[in-house]
């Protein structure tokens, strides 16, 4: 019976050691060109370069059989990870290859016993160029092991990899035995005949190749089973420096009693690939796949750089320090072939990323110009005191919060206001300076982030602040105070409740603050009701500054709290939509500011058609042209955000400086307007969802009403689809 494994089960992205082992092997296998010890004692230099290095290719060979090979052994049997190993290999040889043929030229390469049959054995067994065995050896070794796979399994190609190993071991390290016995020494000369080495495709990486399948087994079952990850990585730790021991034993023992044929092989250096492997896979830490990719080229450029560190100490003269030196002359080659993968890396990088042109279909203009213009109007009407907060919840109202957060931290505003923990980590993590009170509920969970991040979180209630306290580390907190809205907060008169809070020990309370629910209706029983809300939320801080507590920052107001009640005197104002330019909607407010809407919405025509009357239009045929019209589609649907209900009530968009009515309803990810009476509309044309097209506006307000909701929800919905572009008017 063949043993399966069940790949499916690994959990991805836990590889991240794996990647950084990479690096080490590639300067590893810099350190088995260069020597790097040889001018300081020859014996440390053999243990550096010819035992320990040692485990550099055989962990590049395990890798593939890890990642590549271990799916032959799956019951899909996957054909295809084969085929594109072997192409992409093949290639990147080719690549190779061709990349030597000058230092070939200029070495020789082809003069000295140049013979067609020397290079086809150089490009199937031993590379054309020093170096470059090691990719016709993992193609050849992996057909070996996808051979083996259909008949055998694992264990089976345990067991003949490993003879393999051993055939090539005696062409090897253990020359000496072959030596003593001429039966195999006849044999040995013939395979001799063939290719340079035992260390090759059919010896050497089979039996590495079968031990990342293994390892991939192993690591498989343990997750079935659900195995402490630790307990695997003091298992292979033990495993590892017990035949890293008997492996540099063996390399130091043939070293000096035995006269070797090569150095790339030996019996303990098995084992120890394995533990070493196991002991990677049990570190957790995150991928990082750009460490492939410069481990490679690291790898392929690496002689290269002798070549031309070399050559360039003979110009300057300068032979001691960069030849003669190996420790410098190591340094040196490392460095130069590092910078020759970052380049390498930066240039895929930028190949890849795919340019996106953010007016090509439907898009956001920001006017940076404009939300300064209105952080500075509401400052001037704020009592001196009072510090603007900003709210940047729901990424910045749609407005993108890192762009508006960094625009702000410009401009001298450094407080905060989100919703969730996550948009506060999200600004930090973008360098946003500052206070940032985190508004709504953080999950227990999260609160060790609230700590990493310094962020402020509000106190919803006694429970949450015993639950904030009993976390164990020092949390900055503001405290809400519910006056009426019924919202989050704790109750306005229980002050003995509140007081207690003051008593915990790992809260350091920052501040204070209440809601108002009707501060922007002008109403008099809203007025009322508001002017109840301020009076006693002041009462409470009043009473508990009187039992000698400090209450920290005070607020109440948000944007039409300012606007209704600019009088109130607190510390902060935390101020949302109006800092954006618009209102929740058209209602009258006490001051009247001079506000600049910051976001403009706008959309592609991409294409225009001529409609019968009695046809009609979008889902539902609910739209019948009245008389034959001209209609064009627009390139934005409700997924980006235009709400879908704007089609049942006479909305418009801006063509050309003029009013373009929708028609029919509004679908996904296009709506159709009709342009009949507007001259020279075009494929491409761009239309003005919101802003000012000409002499005609289109206003969040607007757009807001008629789909009967407020500007805060429409704009927090323009859809992530969207492409945001910031400028200055
Ligand atoms: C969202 C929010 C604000 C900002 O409100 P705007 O009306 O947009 O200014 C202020 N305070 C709290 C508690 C909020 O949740």
């Amino acid at each position: 019976m063949k043993d399966t494994i069940k790949i499916n089960e690994t959990k991805q992205g836990e590889y991240g050691s794996i990647d950084y082992f990479r690096m080490i092997a590639a300067f590893l296998i810099v350190a088995i060109h260069t020597s790097p010890l040889s001018s300081i004692n020859d014996t440390s230099d053999f243990l550096l370069t010819r035992v320990i290095a040692r485990v550099a290719v055989p962990f590049f060979i395990m890798v593939t059989g890890y990642f590549v090979a271990s799916k032959f052994f799956t019951k899909e049997n996957n054909n295809i990870s084969f085929h594109n190993f072997i192409k992409k290999t093949l290639l990147l040889y080719g690549v190779a290859i061709i990349l030597y043929i000058p230092i070939n030229i200029y070495t020789g390469y082809f003069h000295k016993n140049f013979t067609l049959i020397k290079l086809l054995k150089d490009i199937i067994f031993n590379g054309t160029f020093y170096h470059l065995w090691y990719l016709p050896a993992v193609v050849l070794g992996v057909y070996i092991i996808y051979l083996l796979s259909k008949k055998v399994g694992i264990y089976i190609v345990l067991l003949i990899t490993s003879f393999l190993y051993l055939v090539g071991l005696l062409g090897d390290n253990y020359f000496f035995v072959v030596n003593g016995t001429p039966s195999l020494k006849f044999i040995y000369n013939v395979l001799f005949q063939l290719f340079d080495y035992t260390r090759n495709g059919f010896f050497f990486a089979p039996v590495f190749l079968c031990l990342g399948v293994i390892a991939k087994k192993h690591i498989v079952e343990n997750q079935v089973k659900k195995t402490d990850t630790n307990k695997i990585l003091i298992k292979a730790l033990i495993g590892l420096i017990l035949s890293m021991v008997l492996f540099i034993a063996e390399g130091l023992y043939l070293h000096f009693h035995f006269e070797n044929r090569h150095d790339s092989m030996y019996l303990f250096l098995v084992p120890t690939m394995y533990y070493l492997f196991m002991m990677l896979l049990s570190i957790k830490i995150k991928p990082n796949k750009g460490l492939r990719l410069l481990s490679m080229v690291i790898y392929i450029v690496h002689p290269f750089v002798i070549i031309y560190v070399r050559g360039f100490a003979k110009v300057i003269n300068r032979e001691n320090l960069f030849i003669n030196n190996s420790v410098i002359h190591f340094i040196s080659v490392s460095l130069i072939s590092f910078l020759i993968g970052y380049l390498c890396l930066k240039i895929t990088n930028m190949w890849k990323r795919t340019r996106i042109n953010p007016d090509s279909r439907a898009w956001i203009e920001i006017n940076l110009d404009n939300l300064k213009h209105n952080i500075n109007t509401l400052k001037s009407v704020l009592p001196n005191q009072c510090t603007l907060m900003a709210v940047v919840k729901a990424n910045a109202y749609g407005h993108g919060d890192i762009a508006i957060s960094k625009e702000l931290n410009k401009i001298d505003v450094k407080d905060f206001a989100v919703a969730t923990v996550y948009e506060g980590i999200r600004l930090r993590k973008n360098g946003i300076k500052g206070n940032i009170l985190v508004l709504g509920y953080t999950n227990p969970k999260d609160f060790k982030f609230l700590v990493k991040y310094h962020l402020i979180q509000t106190v919803l209630d006694y429970d949450y602040a015993v639950s904030l306290n009993n976390f164990g580390y020092k949390v900055n907190v503001h405290i809400k105070i519910d006056t009426g809205m019924h919202r989050l907060g704790i109750d306005y008169d229980r002050i003995s409740t509140l007081s207690q809070i003051f008593h915990l020990q790992n809260l350091k309370i920052k501040g204070m603050f209440t809601h108002l629910c009707v501060s922007d209706s002008l109403h008099q029983d809203d007025i009322l009701f508001t002017n109840h809300q301020i009076h006693c939320f002041y009462k409470t801080i009043d009473s508990l500054r009187s039992m000698g507590y400090n209450p920290g920052k005070i607020h109440i107001q948000s944007s039409y709290g300012v606007l209704n009640y600019p009088e109130l005197q607190c510390d902060y104002a935390r101020i949302g939509i109006a800092m954006y330019g618009v209102l929740s909607n058209d209602v009258e407010t006490k001051l009247s500011l001079d506000l600049k809407p910051v976001l403009s919405v706008k959309a592609r025509i991409v294409l225009t058609k001529s409609i019968q009357q009695g046809e009609a239009i979008s889902y539902g045929r609910q739209y019948i042209a009245t008389d034959n019209m001209k209609i064009a589609i627009v390139s934005m649907g409700y997924a980006d955000g235009i709400p879908r209900s704007l089609s049942f009530d006479n909305g418009y968009v801006i063509v050309n400086g003029e009013k373009a009515p929708i028609v029919g309803r509004i679908c996904m990810d296009q709506f159709v307007i009709d342009i009949t009476d507007i001259s020279d509309v075009e494929q491409n044309d761009v239309v003005t969802i919101i802003g000012q097209d000409g002499n005609i506006k289109m206003t969040s307000e607007e757009i807001a009403i008629k789909s009967g909701t407020i500007t805060n929800e429409l704009l927090s919905r323009l859809g992530s689809r969207l492409v945001r572009t910031y400028r200055y008017s």
